[in-house]
């Protein structure tokens, strides 16, 4: 460990006064009672009770870092943002890696996936790109969230994870077959935060000076390579270390390896997007690399670590709904829940003020809002006018938009999204399954049935099979077969 920070001076209480002894309260003779006047004492007890703020209800054991993104290519064509205007231009980025379902204390070295949390400090603003190390996602509209996550979560009655909870919920929700397929092949477990690919996940609205609009989707590629751990290998350094993840990250760039990830960019025409063979805006598919290639665009380096690790991780937010001009959000019924939902968890968790805590707040720009108050207030405007429209100068709107309007019609409702040609549940996770070697399918299903082998009731595992078998014939073939064989 190589940082230290000393901060010099007698020890004094919050209010500064000096402290004259930190080692004995203050009390009534020498084997009397503690008195409420010691100041100190109370204070003390007092802050640390408060020292914990609510944890993340998902995403809540996490680790980030500070960094730079590079534009190498010009794509000046598909968006007007100012922070991809000019190839080799560079944006400051913090970057929070995290798992999902285990809590604050929870281990690294764990079969979920992972957060993938990007911030670019734009001269436009902060733009927040939150996505995951797996391109796709469980299900595809936020109205199925809560239920999802309490199902990977502790059981209201036992406290601990369910298998009967959460296979009952996967083989209720067949969109779920691809992102599970993923989670159980080698990737579902990273070796570490820098041996695993990033992907925005979502579509996004890119915009182009014109007002021309395309539907775009990020990717991340690992330049470590792509390592993974078994289940095996990972069960013992979760005992070992619980923090192997996050030490791994902190040493790598304390010692100036610092991780780099190349940044690709797949770029939809909007035109396309009514009659491409998927719904381009559900969450639990990808574009094809065939259909639409990725394009290298940029490269992002870790390179700084946070001071302190409660200030700028654990009160760091991000939200997807931190556009800058130039991006903007796609009709992604999952992404339209989040627009709202990560605001509202910060808002929560950290405060109404939480934009303005050093990590937070824009650092190439200015926030200039007419918001004032509320708790840890900063007083920042201090005095100027906090209402708009007024004849003092201050900051008014823009009259241009951040993106392109969408058109739509129809009549409100509890719809579906509109199907297209090949939609289906089980498709991609099938591809997913060819596409590996015989030796990860020989993991992906041992990693399955040992875990669908712990479901007590025989129609939900049975259930939760046959989604695989109509991703793959094999595939629902052979695990069937290990689940059996684990049963017995
Ligand atoms: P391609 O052959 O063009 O791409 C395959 C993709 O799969 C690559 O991005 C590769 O990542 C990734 N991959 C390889 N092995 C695994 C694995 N064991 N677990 C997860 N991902 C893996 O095919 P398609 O674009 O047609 O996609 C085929 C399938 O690949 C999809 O159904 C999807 O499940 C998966 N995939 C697709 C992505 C996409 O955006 N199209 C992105 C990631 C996965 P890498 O290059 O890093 O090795």
């Amino acid at each position: 460990m190589t940082v230290q920070e000393n901060i010099t001076g007698p020890l004094t209480t919050e209010s500064g006064a000096p402290v004259a002894d930190n080692q004995n309260s203050e009390t009534a003779g020498a084997g009397g009672p503690v008195l409420i006047q010691d100041q100190h004492l109370i204070e003390k007890l007092a802050h640390f009770n408060r020292e914990r703020i609510p944890e993340r209800i998902v995403h809540a054991r996490g680790a980030g870092a500070y960094g730079t993104f590079t534009l190498t290519r010009d794509v000046s064509r598909w968006t007007r943002a100012a922070f991809l205007s000019e190839v080799g231009k560079q944006t400051e980025t913090f970057l929070r890696f995290s798992t999902v379902a285990g809590n604050l204390g929870s281990a690294d070295a764990v079969r979920d996936p992972r957060g993938f949390a990007l911030k670019f400090y734009t001269e436009d603003g902060n733009y927040d790109l939150v996505g995951n190390n797996t391109p796709v996602f469980f299900i595809k509209d936020a109205i199925k969230f809560p239920d999802f996550i309490h199902t990977q979560k502790r059981d209201p009655y036992t406290g601990s994870q369910e298998a009967d909870n959460v296979w009952d919920f996967w083989g209720l929700s067949p969109e779920s077959t691809h992102q599970v397929t993923w989670l159980f092949g080698d990737r579902g477990i990273p070796a570490s935060y820098r041996h695993m690919n990033g992907y925005g996940s979502h579509t996004y609205q890119w915009n182009n000076a014109a007002g021309e609009v395309f539907w775009v989707k990020y990717h991340f590629k690992t330049d470590q390579g792509i390592k993974n751990l078994t289940s095996e290998e990972a069960a013992v350094l979760a005992g070992q270390d619980a923090d192997s993840h996050q030490r791994d990250l902190r040493e790598s760039i304390e010692r100036g390896d610092f991780p780099t990830w190349t940044v690709q960019v797949q770029i939809m025409p909007a035109e396309d997007a009514a009659t491409y063979r998927f719904n381009p805006f559900d969450l639990t598919k990808v574009w094809p690399h065939e259909d639409y290639p990725p394009i290298e665009i940029g490269t992002l380096e870790l390179n700084r670590n946070p001071r302190n690790i409660f200030a700028e991780v654990e009160q760091s937010i991000f939200s997807p709904a931190h556009l800058v001009p130039g991006i903007g959000p796609s009709p992604d019924k999952m992404l339209q829940g989040r627009l709202f939902a990560y605001g509202d968890a910060h808002r929560y968790r950290v405060g109404i003020n939480a934009d303005h805590l050093p990590v937070n707040r824009p650092h190439a720009a200015e926030a200039r809002t007419h918001g004032r108050d509320g708790v840890l207030y900063d007083g920042r405007h201090a005095g100027a006018k906090n209402y708009e429209p007024n004849s003092f100068g201050g900051p008014a709107q823009t009259d241009r938009p951040l993106w392109q309007p969408s058109a739509v019609s129809g009549v409100t409702g509890d719809h579906e999204a509109p199907s297209h040609a090949e939609d289906d549940d089980f498709g991609q996770a099938g591809t997913l399954y060819r596409l590996m070697s015989d030796e990860e399918k020989e993991r992906l299903i041992a990693n399955l049935a040992g875990f669908i082998a712990q479901v007590s009731r025989d129609d939900i595992a049975q259930r939760a099979i046959e989604n695989f078998r109509k991703a793959d014939a094999d595939y629902g073939k052979r695990l069937e077969a290990a689940v059996q064989a684990l049963r017995g």
